[in-house]
């Protein structure tokens, strides 16, 4: 049975808009072994994966840049690689690190390996790294739709300046954050019982900040050395102000991150509960932190000398987004194993940030330190369902509690490394990505340098 899959209703709702009955005209502009779908940090990484393995790899990026949230919603710093000072996830993700550390893009925080960075040397090591790799890459594309043969997705659609193209793979990766493929695909998605999602923050890099100041030099890092990454006088001065019945929006932290220019920081403040899938609910929420990024910027200006001159240097591309869709995966990672450190016989990468729960309303967050790295099935990457399809990133298979650590993006990475050599593998052992012989994998991932 062949079936045509597109974001539900956005298509077919509309009569005036082309009718997606008439995509079997649409012809196949490229084939590949492994396309991928969403240049973050799960995407690029997994592109790379595949295409070293050689497999022919095409990379599909809606903007015109890679990073996602590192870059398109100015995340950092990018957390984190190790366990007291000893690396948890090494191969690519680790290579890329030294080298955007090679071109002045990176300062590793020791002994965390949390990573501060600048944003626009990110988006150039990236885009260096996948072409070197012979990616095919098609930025300003977005992925619209897919076609699915059988439960087998047969090709995707995606939309550019050059109309409506479609592309055939013998395997797809899901790394657009929201599991869009999986869902276009008819992949079955976890459904949060209480329907709480972590909230939308809208990032900024604010300019001529003090941060030779004690106030930022103290909260700039997050290796904990010189004192807590959350900035507590301003924080405190908020909740005052709040209490004292001055308007104050719902707000995180703060934080105020180092993008390594003397000056600037990248600030992490805003929140507001979101549904990032629904175009309506995310569009109103946006507009909502936009204006509190200035109303934030006027605060600190008024109450703190060291933001004094302060300005709004950029706004993120797009408000940042901590939880939306997850598949339900052959595996679903608890929380109780993750804290655990269950060791899986299919052990694909790691994770070792706290369980870090921002809550959707209000200004309070919930975080739990694992005593130990905790460990990423293969299984989680996969579903039961689609024989051609893996997902890797914030959309693999986890509960909540697990997810609010193996969403950042050292973890990311690591499960798009595994993504990648286990699309490419699936190819060259001519099975299915349920039946892969996973201990070839972990030979692979070791042989790179993954710690498992
Ligand atoms: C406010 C905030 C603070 C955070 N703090 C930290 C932190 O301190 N440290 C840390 O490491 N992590 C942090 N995170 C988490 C982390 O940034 C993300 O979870 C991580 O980037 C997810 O990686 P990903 O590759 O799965 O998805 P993303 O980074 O979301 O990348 C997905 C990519 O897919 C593309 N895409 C999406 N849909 C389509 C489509 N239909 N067609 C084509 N392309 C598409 C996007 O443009 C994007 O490039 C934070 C997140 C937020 C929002």
């Amino acid at each position: 049975m062949t079936g045509m899959n597109f974001i539900p209703s956005s298509i077919s709702a509309q009569n005036d808009v082309t009718s997606f009955t008439s995509s079997k005209d649409i012809p196949i502009t490229g084939h590949y072994d492994v396309i991928v779908c969403g240049g973050g940090p799960a995407g690029f990484i997994a592109a790379i994966a595949a295409a070293r393995q050689g497999a022919r790899t095409a990379l599909v990026e809606r903007y015109g840049f890679l990073g996602g949230m590192a870059t398109a919603g100015y995340v950092t710093p990018l957390s984190v690689f190790a366990f007291k000072g000893e690396l948890v996830i090494g191969g690519i993700p680790w290579e890329f690190i030294k080298r955007l550390e090679s071109l002045g893009g990176a300062f590793i925080e020791w002994p965390k390996a949390n990573i501060d960075f600048d944003v626009e040397l990110y988006k150039l090591c990236t885009q260096r790294m996948v072409l070197e790799a012979n990616v095919d890459l098609y930025m300003h594309s977005t992925l619209i739709g897919c076609e699915t043969t059988n439960k087998k997705i047969s090709r995707i659609f995606i939309t550019n300046k050059n109309g409506i193209e479609s592309f055939s793979a013998k395997v797809f990766i899901d790394t657009t954050g929201d599991g869009d493929l999986a869902h276009m695909a008819g992949a079955p998605m976890q459904k949060n019982p209480d329907g709480e999602l972590q909230p939308s923050s809208f990032c900024f890099i604010l300019s001529n900040v003090d941060t030779e100041s004690d106030l930022l030099k103290k909260c700039m890092y997050h290796n904990g050395i010189n004192g807590p990454s959350q900035c507590l006088p301003v924080r405190e001065k908020l909740l005052q102000l709040k209490a004292s019945g001055e308007d104050i929006p719902d707000f995180g932290g703060p934080w105020f991150n180092n993008v390594l220019h003397k000056g600037c920081v990248a600030v992490n403040i805003t929140r507001t509960a979101t549904d990032a899938c629904d175009n309506r609910n995310f569009t109103k929420a946006e507009c909502q932190l936009r204006e509190d990024i200035f109303k934030f910027t006027n605060l600190l200006k008024t109450h703190f000398r060291e933001f004094k001159d302060c300005y709004v240097a950029s706004c993120a591309p797009q408000a940042g987004i901590r939880e939306s869709r997850r598949i339900i995966g052959m595996h679903t990672i608890t929380a109780e194993e993750y804290i655990h450190a269950y060791h899986y016989p299919d052990s694909i990468s790691r994770g070792i940030h706290p369980i870090d729960i921002h809550a959707s309303k209000g200004t309070s967050q919930t975080r739990i330190d694992l005593q130990q790295p905790a460990y990423v099935p293969y299984r989680a990457l996969v579903t039961k369902q689609i024989p051609n399809l893996l997902v890797a990133g914030r959309c693999i298979s986890t509960d909540r509690q697990a997810l609010a650590s193996l969403r950042v993006q050292a973890s990311c990475m690591g499960t798009g490394q595994a993504a990648g050599a286990a699309a490419a593998l699936s190819i060259a052992s001519n099975n299915t990505v349920q039946e892969i012989d996973t201990n070839t994998l972990i030979a692979t991932l070791k042989k790179w340098g993954a710690v498992l």
